[in-house]
């Protein structure tokens, strides 16, 4: 399937479009960009991308991403061509999203009230670098390469650019990362060193951090692989593809995300939107985000626990007044983003009008979780023998907690998604080590 594409502004009343050689990711009006494809893809795609499963040694069909890139293909190349894809597709040797699929776990659906055989989790952690930024990272990377880019840039909480400078390093490109210092996992800051990123500290928090980015970008001529890229959002849409594959495309009730700069909940209800609109799903699985209660945004706001109305896309016209009024509110008490899951630890989420058209969209909802729900959330996954850390934690958590509230039914579908991998292992042994948390195992001495 080939065919042209084109960027767009998200806001109905601009709806400028854009050519897609350019790292344009702003319209002039300040919403944010879209990718847009000018074919209707036909569902017999999906078998297609099924076969792909046996994929024959083709890393393009055995990547969890590029397995689906009729659908994601703004290069148009000929999708059925190897060397097309070879030339075009960067990919870690099809290892993006390869291993990613919803699993039942016993215990975590126990813990989070639900019936087993209606829970799943899909661990994303098993991505090369270790989170489900890989997904949205060969995408983004993929057309940094069409345009010929020599340096990526990043501003990350970590795993952004562990991911980064993996695809950098692969494809012989420079990557500078922006992290907030000291607020970065041990494991994720050792993989950009490990990686070869220039790795630039800056004091304050994450969203100081993306400012220092975005000015730089713009000054040395590199390329922004943050969540604002429109780039990235489309590899990400592959979580919810693989998601809906593995149920017989039937949506599930419930899609359920950790909510940091809002990028995957975007891209989720981009994916989503898209579907609908080709008429591949009639029934539109409802979002769930789960903030943290140190960093709850979105939580404040479209839950009305900042002004009296709550804030909405509106039909595409959200009232930004009120986001800046709670920004300034929150400067003005000196009010920073404060949770131990450092993923979600974002104050001003770069993508919080997309993710508000995503909850509309969706008829979603938001709700937070405390550290230590996280910290139960993370421990009763492992003892289900995954692999997840803190920030995805948030998940088996949310989930309960709107359980509890009656907003997810007991005989909902209900599929979240464990965005990373434990990448601090002084988390689980300090867990453990503390026998008054509820699943803690402590060590003993002989
Ligand atoms: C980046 C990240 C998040 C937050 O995702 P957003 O798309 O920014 O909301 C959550 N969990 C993990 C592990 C992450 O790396």
């Amino acid at each position: 399937m080939k065919g042209t594409s084109t960027k767009r502004c998200i806001n109905p009343s601009c709806g400028l479009s854009f050519e897609i050689d350019n790292d344009i990711y702003r319209c002039s009006c300040g919403f944010l960009v879209d990718v847009i494809y000018s074919e209707l893809p036909s569902k017999r795609l999906t078998e297609v991308f099924f076969d792909r499963r046996n994929h024959r040694e083709n890393i393009y069909d055995e990547s969890g991403v590029w397995r689906f890139r009729d659908l994601l293909n703004f290069s148009g190349i000929d999708t059925n061509s190897i060397s097309d894809c070879a030339k075009t597709l960067v990919s870690l040797d099809g290892a993006e999203g390869r291993l990613s699929k919803p699993y039942t776990m016993t215990k975590v659906a126990e813990y989070a009230l639900m019936p087993n055989s209606n829970f799943f989790l899909q661990p994303e952690g098993y991505n090369p670098s270790g989170s489900f930024k890989d997904n949205g990272m060969s995408t983004a990377v993929t057309h940094a390469k069409m345009l010929g880019v020599k340096k990526l840039v990043c501003a990350s909480t970590g795993n952004t650019s562990a991911s980064a400078a993996m695809y950098a390093a692969n494809e012989n490109m420079e990557c500078d990362v922006y992290i907030p210092k000291g607020e970065v996992a041990p494991g994720k800051l050792g993989q950009a060193f490990q990686f070869g990123a220039q790795v630039i500290q800056v004091e304050g928090n994450f969203d100081d951090a993306l400012a220092a980015s975005l000015a730089d970008s713009k000054l040395s001529h590199g390329y922004t692989v943050n969540s604002l890229n429109p780039f990235r959002l489309e590899g990400q849409k592959t979580i919810v593809y693989r998601v809906l594959e593995h149920l017989d495309w039937n949506p599930p009730d419930w899609i359920v995300y950790p909510g940091g700069a809002l990028g995957n909940i975007s891209s989720c209800g981009k994916c989503l939107i898209e579907l609908v609109e080709w008429g591949w799903i009639r029934k539109i699985p409802r979002i769930a985000v789960i903030n943290a209660e140190g960093a709850s945004s979105l939580y404040d706001l479209v839950n009305s626990k900042f002004e009296s109305k709550p804030l909405s896309w509106n039909n595409g016209r959200p009232d930004l007044e009120m986001i800046e009024r709670y920004y300034h509110y929150k400067d003005g008490k000196g009010l920073t983003p404060k949770t131990r899951a450092t993923a979600i630890q974002i104050g001003k989420p770069a993508n919080l009008i997309k993710a508000l058209r995503a909850i509309e969209f969706t008829n979603g909802v938001v709700t937070r979780v405390s550290d230590m729900e996280m910290a139960d959330g993370m421990s009763i996954v492992g003892l289900n023998g995954f692999d997840c850390e803190l920030a995805s934690g948030a998940v088996p958590a949310g989930v309960r907690v709107l359980r509890r509230d009656g907003i997810i039914k007991a005989d909902d579908i209900v599929v979240g998604i464990l965005t990373g991998r434990q990448k601090d292992p002084s988390l689980p042994v300090e867990y453990h080590t503390n026998k008054s948390n509820r699943y803690a195992r402590p060590p003993t001495n002989d």
